[in-house]
C-alpha cells in the first residue's frame, strides 16, 4: 500500500464489533479486570490505552518501525530515550539540535552523571573520530532545528554500528512522509508530534519508533515507570492530524519551494537555507536519504533589528514558535525557540542573530510571497 493509502487505511478500532471509523476515545484511567489475580489486555491508561494504542502503532507502521510509543511532548519522548543510559555513558550529538534539547543534554543529564559531546555532524568523519569508550548513543536531527543542517544518516548508522551503540535521529522536520530513519540504519527515530503529525497547532506529542523488540521492551518499560504517555483526547487528535499528512506536506512542502526561491532571488536576503535547494549544504546526501526539502527553512535578514522588524510587520505569518502547522509562522530562533540553549553552546553553534525561521503551511502562496515582500521593502 503506497503512504497515502497507509494514512487513511489501518485498524482504527482493533476489536470493537461496531467496526468505528474513527478511532474511539477511551477517555478512562481504569479498566475493571475480570480476575484479581491476572491482568486483562488493558488495566491503567498509564501503562496502556487503546486509543493511544493505535496511534502507536501507526506512527511505527508509517515510520517502517515494530513498536511505537506516544508521549506527552517531543521532550518528554527525547527523555524517555536518554534514560536508556545511565551514570559514566555520553552522548555524542550534533551541535545543531532544538534549544530544547541542548537544555536537557546540558542542564537535566549531567546530574545524572550523563555527559553529552558536541560536534559538527554534517561531516560524518567527526562522528567516527569523536566516539569515545563512554560513547553508548548518537544523537542526531537532519535537517537540524534551526540551521537545517543535513547529516549523513546512513554514515552516521555505519558508525553506531561498527561501535555497537546506539543512533538515535529527530526527524521532526520531516516526518515519515518524507524520510524513515529507520530504514538508513537508526535505531530510534522519534518525532515532536506538536509538529507536522499533528498539523493544526493543537497538540503537543511525542512519537518514539523502534525496530529492535529488546530496545521496544525496555522503551516501554520506562514509558510506564515514568509515566509520561500521550492522552486518550491527545491521541485521537494525533489520530486525525495525521491522516491528512500527506496532502498537508505536499501542499506546504511546494508553497515552500515557491517562498525560498523568492528569497534566494532577493537583493536584501544575504542568506537562505532550505533543504530543498539544490545550493543547500550537503543537498546531495540530503536527496538521497530523504524524499523532499519540506516546509521549515531560515533565511537572514542582515541585522537582528531588521530580523525582528520583518517578523513583527509580517500578516500572513504568525509570530510562533514551533512548526508544521497548517499556518504560517515566524520566529526568531535565537531569541525564541533556541533561548534556552545553554551559554556555553552559544558560541560553538553561532546560530545567526539575524535569523529568521519560517515555517510554512497551505495558505494560497502569492498572500505568502506578497505579505514577505511587503516585509522586506519596507
Ligand atoms: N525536536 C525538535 C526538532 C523540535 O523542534 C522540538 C520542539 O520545537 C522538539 C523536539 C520538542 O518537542 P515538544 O515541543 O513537542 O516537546
Amino acid at each position: 500500500m503506497k503512504f497515502a493509502s497507509r494514512l487513511v487505511h489501518f485498524n482504527s478500532a482493533p476489536g470493537d464489533p461496531l467496526r468505528p471509523m474513527a478511532t474511539p476515545i477511551y477517555q478512562t484511567a481504569t479498566f475493571e479486570q475480570e480476575h484479581a489475580d491476572s491482568f486483562g489486555q488493558y488495566d491503567y491508561s498509564r501503562s496502556g490505552n487503546p486509543t493511544r494504542r493505535v496511534l502507536e502503532d501507526q506512527v511505527a507502521a508509517l515510520e517502517n518501525g515494530t513498536r511505537g510509543f506516544a508521549f506527552s511532548s517531543g521532550m518528554a519522548a527525547i527523555a524517555n530515550v536518554t534514560h536508556l543510559l545511565k551514570s559514566g555513558d555520553e552522548i555524542l550529538a550534533d551541535w545543531d539540535l532544538y534549544g530544547g534539547t541542548s537544555r536537557l543534554f546540558g542542564r537535566v543529564l549531567p546530574r545524572s552523571g550523563i555527559t553529552v559531546r558536541y560536534v559538527n555532524a554534517a561531516d560524518p568523519a567527526n562522528l567516527a573520530a569523536n566516539i569515545t569508550p563512554s560513547t553508548r548513543m548518537i544523537y542526531v536531527e537532519s535537517p537540524t532545528n534551526p540551521m537545517l543542517r543535513i547529516v549523513d544518516l546512513k554514515a552516521a548508522a555505519s558508525t553506531a554500528k561498527q561501535h555497537g551503540i546506539l543512533l538515535c535521529v529527530d526527524n521532526s522536520t520531516m516526518s515519515p512522509y518524507l524520510q524513515n530513519p529507520l530504514d538508513l540504519g537508526a535505531d530510534i527515530t522519534l518525532h515532536s508530534a506538536t509538529k507536522f503529525l499533528c498539523g493544526h497547532s493543537d497538540v503537543t506529542g511525542g512519537v518514539i519508533v523502534v525496530k529492535d523488540t529488546k530496545l521496544a521492551d525496555e522503551i516501554y518499560y520506562l514509558q510506564n515507570a515514568e509515566g509520561n504517555a500521550l492522552g486518550p483526547f491527545d491521541s485521537y487528535l494525533l489520530l486525525r492530524g495525521l491522516k491528512t499528512l500527506k496532502i498537508r506536506m505536499d501542499a506546504q512542502q511546494r508553497n515552500a519551494s515557491l517562498v525560498a526561491d523568492f528569497l534566494a532571488k532577493h537583493p536584501k536576503v544575504p542568506q537562505v537555507f532550505y533543504p530543498g535547494s539544490p545550493s543547500h549544504l550537503n543537498s546531495a546526501v540530503h536527496q538521497a536519504q530523504a524524499r523532499g526539502g519540506g516546509a521549515v527553512l531560515g533565511f537572514t535578514a542582515g541585522s537582528a533589528e531588521r530580523a525582528k522588524s520583518i517578523a513583527e510587520r509580517s500578516e500572513f505569518f504568525r509570530i510562533s514558535v514551533s512548526f508544521g502547522s497548517v499556518n504560517s509562522t515566524i520566529s526568531i530562533p535565537v531569541k525564541m525557540s533556541h533561548a534556552s540553549v545553554p551559554e556555553e553552546l552559544r558560541g560553538a553553534r553561532s546560530t545567526p542573530q539575524d535569523l529568521l525561521r519560517l515555517s510554512i503551511g497551505i495558505e494560497d502562496p502569492d498572500d505568502l510571497i506578497a505579505d514577505l515582500n511587503r516585509c522586506l521593502e519596507e
